[in-house]
């Protein structure tokens, strides 16, 4: 996802499902700008992410892709602030993950292994695999971003786990100008704002 504040900067949510969320409004968040507004609109998105899937998608699917991506981006910011999900958002995605998803394969064989192309609801339910495991095993790891005035969610992909920004290019690099300014006049005038009593 691009940002479209100020300078261009590259969201990367860090899992496929929140990609997928981020496709809209995330529950709480400021709007995002509705990328599915037609059934071509999540075809064309779910082939830019998974080869060989037929991209036409009918009313339906798109129906039951707007219904997964609500519940994922309800239960990825409730998590993110140390709330147990909501039930049905569980229930919905426990019900896509339960359908079959995309089938791993190999390169190089003679023949493809399925008949046909993915199907559009394969997607959803390997989307909703992804949802269930970064819910399920890494909720501390769903976070928003620390940047004033951002709410941002991503999952912490990073080995060390230290991961704080939506985007260093944006909030990262914001946070530190504030430091270095808040430095500087610290430098300039001598003292931290603070009382001398240490209260703030
Ligand atoms: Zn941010």
């Amino acid at each position: 996802m691009t940002g479209t504040d100020g300078p261009r900067w590259w969201f990367e949510s860090g899992a496929v499902s929140l990609d997928f969320a981020y496709t809209g409004e995330v529950d709480g968040g400021r709007v995002q700008q509705e990328q599915f507004g037609r059934p071509d609109d999540l075809g064309a998105w779910l082939a830019a992410r998974f080869d060989g899937i037929d991209a036409h998608v009918d009313d339906r699917a798109l129906a039951d892709a707007l219904l997964l991506r609500s519940a994922i981006g309800a239960a990825a910011r409730t998590v993110s602030r140390n709330t147990a999900p909501d039930a049905d958002a569980i229930d919905t995605i426990n019900l896509f993950a339960a359908t079959p998803d995309i089938p791993p394969s190999l390169e190089g064989g003679r023949r493809r292994a399925g008949a046909t192309r993915v199907q559009a609801r394969q997607a959803l339910s390997t989307i909703a695999r992804d949802a269930v495991r970064i819910l399920g095993a890494h909720p501390d790891r769903i976070r928003e971003c620390s940047g004033e005035d951002c709410d941002l969610l991503y999952y912490d992909e990073s080995r060390s786990g230290s991961r704080r920004w939506c985007a260093m290019q944006r909030c990262g690099n914001r946070a530190k100008v504030r430091a270095h300014r808040a430095r500087a006049r610290t430098a300039r005038t001598g003292h931290t704002g603070r009382a001398p009593d240490g209260s703030a």
